[in-house]
């Protein structure tokens, strides 16, 4: 199993990416996370990475195209992996597609309300990056991880300015993907507006068919 998640900033990648990767047992591969790790451990992959990100911008291509080389040669990766806000241009598809033969790629979609919404309520687990939602999937203990016990925190990239700024990159040069993966049959659509459960199950269905 060789997924793709598609969507915009808050359209619930990550928190699905969870769940499927606890039910089929393949790795995550969250270049956000990643990135935020190399910023964390002060690399100098993350000194480059830092001003984009904190600009909403996309990191050059060829920064995530080698992470994601990288990555793929762990033993992990055998079982099938799921990227999680990789590929988010033309060029990082095409690469891919030079590296690996990928098997789906699910678009979650939502409203620009919805998004805004999310983002703002928001919190990340600083040591596994678990998401939570003080909304609609708060902590057992408030600003601590349920997994892990680490800190909960509102990312940076996570302020108003910020996410405009996200959202326009990902018009101008992440939702182009779609037709790129749709014209090789591999798209499927998930509206997210409802309850994780309830969009986790379409997931599967997508996944098992
Ligand atoms: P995410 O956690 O996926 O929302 O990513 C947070 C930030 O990391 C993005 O706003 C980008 O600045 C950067 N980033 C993550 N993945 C990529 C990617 N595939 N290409 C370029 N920049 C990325």
């Amino acid at each position: 199993m060789k997924l793709i998640f598609l969507g915009q900033p808050g359209a619930g990648k990550g928190t699905i990416a969870e769940m499927v990767v606890e039910k089929y047992g393949v790795a995550h591969i969250s270049t956000g996370d990643i990135l935020r790790e190399a910023i964390k451990n002060e690399t100098e992959m993350g000194q480059k990475a830092k001003d984009f990100m904190d600009k909403g911008e996309l990191v050059p291509d060829e920064v995530v195209i080698g992470i994601v080389e990288d990555r793929l040669k762990e033993p992990d990766c055998e079982k099938g992996f799921l990227f999680d806000g990789f590929p988010r241009t033309i060029p990082q598809a095409e690469a891919l597609d030079k590296i690996t033969e990928i098997s789906k790629v699910i678009e979650l979609t939502c409203s620009e309300e919805t998004v805004l919404d999310r983002l703002a309520t928001r919190w990340t687990c600083k040591e596994c990056s678990a998401i939570f939602n003080v909304k609609t999937k708060p902590p057992k203990e408030e600003g601590k991880c349920d997994s892990c016990g680490g800190v909960l925190y509102q990312r940076e990239d996570q302020k108003p300015e910020t996410v405009k700024e996200r959202l326009v990159e990902y018009k101008n040069k992440t939702a182009p993907l779609t037709d790129y993966y749709d014209q090789k049959g591999l798209l499927s659509r998930v509206g997210t507006e409802s309850t994780p459960q309830e969009i986790f199950s379409e997931v599967v269905s997508i996944l098992d068919a």
